[in-house]
């Protein structure tokens, strides 16, 4: 039978013939064999199977030894031995290479034919140990894929125990050292189902042994965290990943991330590599892995690695995107590597050049999936270029190439940005003494308390949330001029941009400081914002005439045009500077002789206005009379900054009983419209205060009024709370709550250089002062003076806690314009209303006193605000949401906490329009400027050190973890102190300190 077999094979018989005589040896097999004919079959049949030159001599060897083994199994067994297995796997087969994969199917094909008899069970122990053997010495993908079908189909074979773990460690050794075959599509697919056949090996194995797992992850890691420059481990290793439970991530990762013996550089090689194998066509779960890795390390803050790997994949991970099959986890990978990289637009300009041609090609490759991965990946690159706005050059051709397509909102970028920073990711993994102090949820910079300088804090928070003011400081080009300006300049871009929590302006508190306030001592803080705001109005006038002085002709012609459209944008010839637009506004002083009636005006400018509190509500005496008319006007009389008749700031007049006012409410809480409507009500100079009439030629008695005749953008409301209490020698603070309304009115009267140049000396018939009085009232208007009722949105309070000036603590409270619904906000609507009712300007007797809102709308506000976050505490380093309710409750709840300094902000009617983006008059700019250059490279700067800061104290703090075995307990929070607290250096007194001695001692 063998004879007819081999001549048959090697003979010139055309295939039918062949087949039938096939056909009888295998009907022969029923037949009576001897062993001998049966063992010589076998022999025959194995060369076939093993040396067979042609496809057809293999299947011939295979059909004969099946149908001889299944009718004479003995024999078969007594052929098929472990020994010649054994001799197979170590020495081969004839010429055949023990290595060739041939060997491994026909031992599989064997092992079949005999797996009910009884010594297939010293043949699996024997493969046991040849398997193990085999993966030690690193076959081939299509090998070690023959042995994994063979170890599917008999998984007696698999080593068991420690083996097993062994096994499975040198399996993923092995896979580390599969390399892909530089070939046609074919052969990558089919080196693709060869690692599969692998990998899916290793995963039944860890199912049914599950002890091999964890060994078998940490020789992945140690494999792929190896920084042999010699060895490049496949990304076929990828093939592993979605095999592992996703359950693991969390305990891995955290193992991974603060295991003290993993080096820098073995983290860096091992999440590169692990970045790679996006690469991998049928990878999943990789992102994910990827991504766990990314946020446990910015977890424990190891910003190093996180900077060094995003610089060095990002551009790879792009280029993933060109592939449908690994586009989506590519993405996903790559938006998470972009948007937490936000201390510096680096890596987003690595691949800022590539974003046009990708989307080209989604845009025509015709896949169905293109188009909203196209999407997807257009909001990514919105996202990066609100978060580094300021590279017009970079980013038209990619605006122009994505501008048909869904532009994603302010807010929603803003969370985005917010959630991915490195600074937001949870630390849940480290322990509670890395718990990380990132920004606050407000996503508000606070500033640090340098030693009192709470006053100083306070004061740059308030004028940061003025927006316009901000917009425009942040855009102005202060090219090389080392000034103030550009020292306000640094400071707002860095309470913008910085990834601190809280940034400490040494430099501008340094550069900002009045030379008589002592470093390290309390100040009043409305004494620096005068001096601040003075000093960068006269550092811009010098610069103004330092401009003129040069040869060139300065065009300032544009802008004067546009100011022109509200009010005069020059004074005397000279630019407005910026602290002119903003907060100047003026004052007209009118005193009129009670003789003969000739009235002498004098308009002065000022960037703010003191309040003071009318005498006749602190004294508590009830509804006000008429017989208020005849009371003294306080010791602190209204002053006006920068007028030269204006007593100084917070100076002591003494009280004369010749100065009177009228009385200009009786609603008993003082409320800010009220303090203002004192501010303007007509005073009467008499006795030691009588007026020098020069057309009486004598001192007469007189009444001064004050008007505002331009209105400021922002107007600044000092609220006059120190007065000197000459008995004592002090200053007191005057406690009284003052009802901030958000919304407010401020009379308004047309400023004199508009009107008829005749009507600025009046000469009326004499008048008795009764009715002089009487015409005085603010009821009663003016017929010759057009008076306009100019609407203000509160803006900010400076909040002073404490008993006197040179004390106490400063906060603020801001109001986040472009926070929330800020565009949308009631306010806005709600004065558009008001004003379309009653036609374009109001001249209802109401106008010529400032007034409040009427509560109905305001609570709607209130509430609509609360709902909002529209509202900012700033308290030194911390910057919490609060709403517009606990600003007007803080003084009920904490008596010694006042208003002190207010910002109101004109109400722009054109704001209500549908179109935003207007600027009305040259003051508003629709959005926030692009960070310039080199600000932004200070920040980056900044940002970079800020994160090695950070990495720095993770690791000293890590160490120290590791090295004392008793838990640490950082001092309790110290978030329920009242918002009136100072911080670790303020002048609050009575710290914690003392307390904590105390309860040492007791
Ligand atoms: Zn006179």
């Amino acid at each position: 039978m063998d004879k007819i077999l081999e001549a048959l094979v090697s003979s010139n018989h055309s295939v039918p013939v062949k087949k039938a005589i096939v056909k009888r040896v295998v009907e022969a097999a029923e037949r009576e064999v001897t062993e001998e004919q049966c063992q010589a079959l076998y022999t025959v049949t194995t060369r076939l199977i093993l040396l067979g030159e042609d496809v057809f001599q293999k299947q011939v060897g295979f059909q004969v030894m099946e149908a001889y083994a299944r009718y004479h199994r003995a024999e078969f067994e007594q052929f098929f031995t472990k020994d010649f297995v054994l001799a197979l796997l170590q020495q081969g087969y004839c010429q055949l290479d023990r290595k060739d994969p041939a060997i491994m199917d026909y031992i599989h094909c064997c092992l079949r034919l005999l797996i009910s008899c009884p010594s297939v069970l010293d043949i699996f122990t024997v493969i046991q140990v040849e398997v193990l053997r085999i993966v030690c010495e690193r076959p081939e993908p299509f090998l070690c894929a023959r042995l994994s079908a063979l170890l599917a189909d008999f998984v007696q074979c698999i080593p068991r125990d420690k083996s097993a773990v062994l096994f499975c460690q040198q399996l993923v050794r092995t896979i580390s050292y599969f390399h892909c075959p530089a070939g046609q599509e074919r052969e990558l697919r089919e080196y693709v189902g060869q690692v599969t056949k692998v990998s899916t090996l290793l995963q039944n194995i860890w199912k049914a042994e599950p002890a091999t797992l964890l060994p078998s992850l940490q020789e992945v890691f140690a494999i792929i965290s190896s920084t042999d420059s010699g060895f490049d481990p496949s990304i076929a290793l990828a093939s592993l990943v979605q095999h592992i439970p996703l359950q693991m991530i969390t305990v891995l990762i955290k193992s991974l991330t603060t295991d003290q013996n993993v080096k820098d550089a073995s983290m860096t090689k091992a999440l590169c590599r692990m970045i790679d194998w996006l690469s991998w066509p049928l990878a999943q779960h990789v992102d994910t892995w990827v991504i766990a890795l990314l946020k446990g390390l910015a977890s424990v803050q190891k910003f190093t690695i996180l900077i060094d790997v995003t610089l060095l994949k990002i551009e790879l991970v792009f280029n993933r995107l060109w592939y449908p099959i690994v586009r989506q986890g590519a993405l996903v990978v790559l938006s998470h590597m972009l948007l937490s990289f936000q201390h510096s637009p680096e890596a987003f300009h690595l691949v800022v050049p590539r974003v046009v041609p990708l989307v080209q090609s989604l845009r025509t490759d015709g896949l169905p999936s293109s188009k909203a991965f196209l999407l997807q990946f257009t909001d990514l690159i919105h996202c990066m270029i609100y978060q580094y706005s300021g590279f017009p050059e970079l980013y038209d051709h990619i605006l122009e190439a994505i501008k048909d397509l869904t532009k994603p909102g302010e807010e929603k970028i803003k969370l985005v940005l917010n959630q991915s920073a490195w600074t937001s990711q949870s630390s849940s993994c480290a322990s509670g003494l890395l718990r990380h102090v990132g920004k606050s949820e407000t996503g508000k910079t606070g500033l640090i308390n340098l030693g009192n300088t709470c006053y100083m804090n306070s004061i740059i928070q308030t004028l940061f949330m003025a927006t316009d003011f901000r917009r425009h400081v942040l855009s102005l080009h202060l090219n090389g001029a080392n000034v103030l300006m550009k020292k306000l300049q640094l400071l707002f871009a860095f309470l913008g941009h910085t990834q601190r929590a809280a940034y400490a302006p040494r430099n501008f508190f340094e550069s900002s400081r009045p030379p008589w306030f002592n470093a390290g001592s309390q100040q009043d803080c409305s004494e620096y914002l005068r001096f601040l705001l003075d000093r960068l109005h006269e550092e811009e006038k010098t610069l103004q005439l330092l401009e003129s002085a040069k040869p060139k002709a300065v065009s300032s012609g544009v802008t004067a045009s546009k100011d022109l459209v509200d009010q005069p944008c020059t004074q005397g010839g000279e630019e407005r500077t910026l602290i002119e637009r903003m907060f100047g506004g003026r004052l007209s002083t009118g005193i009129r002789c009670m003789q003969c009636n000739s009235i002498s005006e004098k308009e002065e400018p000022f960037t703010d206005l003191s309040l003071a509190f009318c005498p006749s509500t602190t004294s508590k005496g009830g509804p006000q009379t008429e017989a208020s008319l005849e009371e003294p006007k306080g010791p602190s009389q209204g002053s006006v900054n920068g007028g030269s008749e204006a007593p100084e700031q917070g100076s002591v007049k003494p009280p004369v009983s010749s100065v009177h006012f009228l009385s200009v409410t009786n609603e008993p809480p003082l409320s800010v419209p009220d303090l203002v409507n004192y501010f303007l009500a007509p005073e009467i100079l008499d006795e030691e205060n009588a007026y020098f009439c020069e057309k009486c030629s004598s001192l007469q008695q007189a009444v001064r009024t004050i008007k505002v005749v331009t209105a400021p953008e922002y107007l600044i409301l000092t609220l006059l709370r120190f007065s000197y209490d000459a008995k004592c020698h002090v200053r007191r603070k005057i406690l009284d709550n003052v009802t901030i309304p958000p919304l407010m009115r401020l009379p308004m009267h047309a400023s004199s250089s508009t009107r008829d140049p005749s009507s600025l000396l009046k000469v009326d018939s004499p008048e008795s002062i009764e009715n002089q009085a009487k015409k005085l009232k603010p009821s009663q208007k003016d017929e010759e003076e057009e008076v306009q009722s100019v609407p203000y949105v509160l803006s900010s309070v400076v909040m002073h806690s404490g008993v006197s000036s040179e004390s106490g603590h400063y906060y603020s409270y801001g109001r986040d314009f472009n926070g929330a619904d800020g565009r949308q906000h009631p306010a806005n609507h709600f004065v558009q209303e008001e004003d379309l009712g009653n036609g374009q300007i109001e001249l209802s007797p109401a106008t010529c006193s400032a007034f409040t809102i009427p509560p109905k709308e305001t609570e709607a506000l209130i509430c609509r605000g609360q709902e909002a976050k529209d509202w900012l505490l700033f308290n030194d380093s911390r910057v919490t949401f609060t709403s517009f309710q606990s600003v007007q409750n803080v003084t009920s709840r904490f008596p010694k906490d006042t208003a002190y300094v207010l910002i109101y902000r004109k109400q722009d009617l054109t704001e209500c329009n549908i179109n935003e983006g207007v600027a009305s008059n040259g003051m508003r700019l629709s959005t926030e400027p692009p960070l310039q250059k080199e600000l932004l490279d200070a920040i980056t700067k900044d940002n970079k050190l800020y994160l090695q800061e950070q990495e720095l104290n993770a690791r000293t703090q890590a160490l120290q973890a590791s090295s004392s075995s008793c838990s640490f307990r950082p001092n309790g929070s110290d978030d329920n102190d009242p918002p009136g607290s100072c911080g670790p250096s303020g002048g609050g007194g009575g710290g914690g300190g003392l307390n904590t001695i105390s309860r040492l001692v007791f």
